[in-house]
């Protein structure tokens, strides 16, 4: 079977510069993967005119029926992954009028539920040697300045996913009653659902065993959509971390569930 590394939310931005470095640089196929089917496929054409041949498959990672798709289809196709780059995200901007209160839920929706969805789904499928990539931010360390001891203590002694994940839900429940920054929590559902990715990853990597590497990372501040083009980084230069994470060499023992920024390890 051929060896086969997916990113998720791959059609444009760090998720597709990550396709096009895959592309270079894994020995395999290359998933490239979008919830649009039409944006999908026209990154696909647009890497064929640079002469590289990723494969595309729908996948909207808030969707349980797309993400059961996509884990179907390389279990048919390659009995297996070997890497996961859990990349698709999205960022409303604080201030962005949200009259019906959907922002959050859709932020977590994607960020943290649709991250969590994808890998529980792929965890059991993944190969000996296989690569997992949790695309997060280092904003969460500096959200963890603003957020009172009572609540960032609760979310530091989190030991399961499932614990992790209540404290996520409760975060909403009080984002949508509009008193999560009176308990205690850092206004921006953004940081607050990467922080949950940076707190969960060393739950996942806890739960697979011999050689496959679970980690989060931080691209940087790069210039693509979600930033409105403000970034210090191009793209291709913010895929840097992700795919050294995606491609660390066989029997790496370290970084194993760690946080990697600029390929160093960081103790956000
Ligand atoms: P973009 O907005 O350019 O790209 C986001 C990608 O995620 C798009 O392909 C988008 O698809 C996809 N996506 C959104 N929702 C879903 C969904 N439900 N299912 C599948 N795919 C989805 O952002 P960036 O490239 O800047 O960000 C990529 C990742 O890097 C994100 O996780 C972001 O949080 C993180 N990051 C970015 C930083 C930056 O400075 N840019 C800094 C730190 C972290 P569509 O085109 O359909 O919307």
């Amino acid at each position: 079977m051929a060896r086969v590394a997916v990113v998720t939310g791959s059609n444009k931005g760090i998720g597709l510069a990550i396709a096009r470095g895959l592309c270079k640089q894994f020995e395999g196929d290359v998933i490239l993967t979008a919830r649009d089917k039409g944006r999908g496929q026209a990154a696909v054409a647009a890497l064929a005119q640079e002469g590289l041949k990723p494969k595309f498959h729908q996948l909207d990672v808030q969707s349980t029926d797309s993400v059961q798709r996509l884990t179907e289809y390389l279990h048919q196709q390659y009995d297996g992954v070997d890497v996961l780059v859990n990349n698709a995200g999205v960022a409303f901007m604080p201030g962005t009028p949200d009259p019906e209160k959907v922002h959050s839920g859709i932020t977590f929706g994607t960020n943290y539920f649709g991250l969590l969805s994808v890998s529980q789904s792929i965890m059991p499928i993944l190969r000996p040697g296989a690569r997992v990539v949790n695309v997060s931010t280092t904003l969460c360390g500096t959200a963890l300045t603003k957020t009172k001891p009572e609540v960032k203590d609760r979310l530091l002694d989190c030991t399961t996913i499932e614990e992790t994940t209540e404290m996520m839900r409760e975060f909403l429940s009080l984002d949508n009653e509009g008193t999560a920054v009176s308990k205690g929590w850092h206004p921006w559902a953004y940081v607050v659902s990467k922080l949950g990715v940076s707190i969960l990853t060393p739950m996942l990597q806890y739960q697979v065993n011999g050689d496959i590497n679970i980690n989060a990372v931080c691209p940087g501040f790069v210039k693509s959509d979600m930033t409105q083009n403000k970034g210090v980084k191009t793209p291709e230069q913010g895929a840097e971390t992700p795919l050294f994470a995606a491609l660390l060499p066989p029997f790496t023992e370290h970084p194993k569930g760690e946080f990697i920024s600029e390929k160093k390890v960081l103790d956000w």
